[in-house]
């Protein structure tokens, strides 16, 4: 293609792609897909070719590509194809979207080599007999030869050293003799230098006496709350701090830091591995026969595998990878969170390692060059099976056959930031793009996608029992106001959960303890005025850190020391409210002086290696009680557990959302199956002050069905998903009558729709009126038809755009999880 102009794709928040002249010396190697470096403003970026044009739009004057960054272009048009797809559907700025696709671009030197294809040696080989094929000149045989002599392989770059220009390289590679590789070399280093905010400590406290400078706060946000505990060279980048800033830090206490080896083999929670028994029950065996029964169609199609907790899902997406393999294609699986691509990941491994090379991990929680660098392996077609959590989805794999999606109504599929993506609605995007066949799997199917099921839309394959026949952990409710009425309890921990803790210790199995908050206490009140300690940024109540010694906001990380009279009242009758996991951690040990206990939460386990070295203890026997948040309630396989408790299963019933009592008994009937998954039986203990609650109920028997009937039938009578499509709007800004004003102008856009097709509530203030010092007003879009909320949100994009509202004032969530 020789066109002179082509459009790029740029990393800003603007919903349009930029014209740029393409020089004649790149023309014939930029293609859409490539990632070039381009002037924009005063600054270079990196942006990717969206497609050719051509002609530039009139009277502007265009800028000329200033790099091709890729030989091969970096995405696939397929990649191309969704991204568009994307900013479309979720009006998002296609640069962001791309963004979220690409690689990380690393310090690192990519290195691109001319590699010899078996064609290609063979053409040499008949060369050396003195014969000249495929029309040949003599400066290109010349050139097979020498690199056949060089193993095959010569940097990109050489060529022209052996005596060979860039058209006959085109040429060669053209005829399939040869083929160009973009490869990340990593630098050899055995260990890391991790650096993270220091929590406690003296130090932290002389520190905290003088106010941080804008670079060292710019540094605890990064550490404390944006990215957790990071790589020395990607703080530097990320901050934009000097070496000597950090040192001067980790001089004055502010900072920690410690070298982590960089083998990612090295993985403790490997300790508590067994291998999957290779044979398949009856039940596994027919579901396996429908999704093959599916892939001899070869054509687009959604499954959902619906099996309770235990009943052998993984089993069933290692055999249906297997075979696609066989035939050819390659296979995405989304887990929902990180620590599960290491579980899964490993048995890909172990299925697939020996015969195929090709199992790649993408997840956040990689260093940039680990993470560049697994893509780049997908890229190269080295990797045939990609298993990561939600942006994996992007894996640039090429003839997809089967995209799986593990616990498919996990939350954690859900972007929360722009592009606010679902990944498991884009799976079965993709897979539709792609003639492919999206598997969903899990216990507890969100509504939406059973009711799908239900319809017909997808298919539905049931696995009804555990394997070997495991009996399912016996439920049972303790009711908080009875027991109040006993004991006058003081403790989070009720007699039962005790006695049951105690049962535990005594026959050397373990307990998994639950709560959903992290923290000492979640609330701090005043007894005199009924204030309550509110975060400066947003309105929601300071959680107290015990250990930290401190007050912190869980929204926008700020900190507050703790006070010792009410701000509003100046009295001294300050009083801590709702326990914490930090605060049960605390009590479980003052209740069992003798027990093994361990804490995992967001605050524990701030590194990955963290989170695996607690949970390798755990798994291999070396702890007796476990407590945690939900990161706890997820796909892990404890044999020895007998015993699950739940401190508190209504915190999350009250919240304003109609999403809450699914999300409660989803997460009360994934507890439920992390108990008894060994030979050992499973108890669960849930302690509720709801316990007529029908979520808590039918999560008590593990009744899906029951519960789906119930909630099915209070959504179509309050007209929610998934019988309407929703649409959040935000309008959002620091000064508060800017967003009055915004969200009123708003307001006048949008009540012209009001009516049968479309209901528009709102403007309102957002159930978290404000958020990281930002005034938030609300609009909440309901319709039948989602293409009609599609068109209405475009609308709005350029009716803002026609009042001079900024882009980043308004935020629209299609097909929101959350509405706070
Ligand atoms: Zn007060
Ligand atoms: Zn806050």
């Amino acid at each position: 293609m020789t066109c002179s102009f082509c459009n790029v794709a740029l990393p800003v928040p603007l919903r349009t792609a930029f014209t740029y002249a393409v020089p004649e010396s790149m023309r014939s190697v930029v293609q859409p897909g490539s990632r070039v470096l381009v002037p924009f403003r005063k600054q270079s970026l990196v942006g990717v070719v969206v497609e050719f044009v051509n002609a530039a739009p009139e009277g502007t004057k265009v800028r000329e590509i200033a790099r091709v960054l890729d030989f091969v272009p970096t995405l696939t048009p397929k990649l191309i194809e969704l991204a568009s797809w994307i900013a479309n559907y979720y009006l998002a700025p296609v640069g962001e979207v791309f963004r979220a696709m690409l690689p990380p671009l690393t310090e690192l030197k990519s290195q691109r080599q001319i590699l010899l294809t078996p064609s290609g040696r063979e053409a040499s080989e008949s060369l050396s007999g003195g014969e000249l094929s495929h029309g040949l000149t003599g400066a290109e045989a010349t050139f097979l030869t020498k690199l056949k002599e060089k193993k095959g392989a010569v940097l990109l770059g050489l060529q022209s050293k052996l005596g060979l220009d860039v058209s006959s390289l085109q040429k060669l590679q053209r005829l399939g003799l040869i083929e160009i590789h973009e490869s990340l070399q990593a630098i050899r280093r055995e260990t890391l230098r991790v650096i993270a905010w220091k929590g406690t400590g003296a130090g932290s406290e002389a520190a905290a006496a003088k106010p941080l400078a804008e670079k060292e706060e710019k540094i605890r946000t990064l550490l404390e709350t944006e990215r957790g505990p990071l790589p020395l060279p990607q703080l530097l980048r990320l901050a934009n701090a000097t070496r000597s800033l950090i040192d001067r830090m980790l001089r004055d206490a502010l900072l920690e830091s410690w070298e982590e080896p960089l083998d990612p083999a090295e993985d403790p929670f490997d300790t508590g591995y067994t291998p999957p028994a290779h044979e398949l029950n009856a039940e596994q065996e027919a579901a396996l026969k429908g999704i093959r029964a599916r892939f001899e169609l070869g054509a687009f199609g959604v499954q959902l595998l619906h099996g309770v907790t235990g009943s052998g899902k993984t089993e069933v997406y290692l055999r249906a990878i297997q075979e696609m393999l066989a035939r050819g294609k390659t296979a995405i699986i989304l887990v929902p969170e990180i620590a599960l691509t290491l579980w899964i990941g490993r048995q890909c491994r172990s299925w697939f390692g020996a015969r195929f090379e090709g199992v790649a991990v993408l997840h956040s929680a990689l260093s940039d060059v680990e993470r560049a660098r697994e893509w780049w392996r997908v890229r190269n077609g080295e990797a045939r099976v990609v298993v990561g959590t939600r942006s994996a989805i992007f894996a640039p794999l090429e003839n997809v056959g089967l995209i799986i999606v593990d616990e498919e109504q996990e939350s954690s599929y859900k972007q929360e930031e722009t592009p606010r993506y679902h990944g498991r609605d884009i799976a079965i995007v993709r897979a539709k793009m792609e003639s492919a066949l999206t598997l969903l799997g899990s216990a507890t199917p969100s509504m939406e996608t059973y009711h799908h099921a239900r319809e017909g839309k997808y298919e539905l394959l049931t696995l009804a029992s555990r394997v070997a026949d495991r009996a399912l952990a016996s439920v049972e409710i303790v009711d908080l106001r009875e027991e109040f009425q006993h004991t006058h309890l003081t403790s989070p921990i009720s007699s039962k959960l005790h006695a049951g803790i105690q049962e535990c210790l005594y026959s050397k199995t373990q307990a998994l303890v639950l709560i959903n908050r992290r923290g000492y206490s979640w609330s701090v009140l005043c007894r005199s005025c009924g204030a309550s300690v509110q975060c400066v940024n947003c309105s929601i109540s300071m959680t107290h850190h015990k250990q930290r010694n401190r007050l912190e906001c869980h929204y926008c990380g700020s900190i507050q020391p703790i006070p010792k009279l009410c701000p509003k009242c100046q009295s001294k009758y300050i009083y801590f409210f709702g326990e914490g996991s930090e605060h049960l951690e605390e009590r479980l040990r003052k209740e069992f002086p003798g027990a093994r206990i361990a804490r995992l939460d967001r605050d524990t386990a701030r590194t990955k290696r963290q989170y695996q070295e607690t949970l390798g203890a755990f798994a291999g026997g070396a702890l007796d009680i476990l407590v945690g948040t939900q990161m706890l309630a997820k796909g892990h396989d404890f044999q020895r557990v007998t015993l699950v408790g739940v401190v508190s299963a209504d915190s999350s019933l009250s919240l304003p959302d109609f999403r809450a009592a699914e999300r409660t008994f989803q997460l009360l009937t994934q507890v439920a199956g992390r108990a008894g998954r060994g030979e050992l039986p499973g108890r669960v203990l849930i302690q509720t002050f709801y316990p007529e609650h029908y979520a808590i109920q039918d999560a008590v028997k593990q009744d899906y069905l029951s519960f789906f009937e119930r909630e099915l039938h209070f959504r179509r009578m309050m007209a929610y998903p998934p019988f309407t499509s929703l649409a959040n709007v935000i309008v959002r800004d620091v000064r508060l009558e800017k967003a009055i004003l915004w969200s009123r102008q708003l307001s006048q856009y949008f009540s012209p729709y009001d009516g049968e097709r479309v209901r528009i509530l709102g403007p309102a203030a957002a159930p978290l009126a404000r958020l990281k010092r930002e005034h938030r007003f609300q609009f909440l879009l309901k319709s039948p038809k989602r293409s009609v909320l599609t068109k209405l949100l475009s609308g709005a994009i350029a009716y803002c755009d026609a009042k001079e509202i900024p882009q980043s004032a308004l935020l629209a969530d299609m097909d929101p999880l959350s509405l706070l």
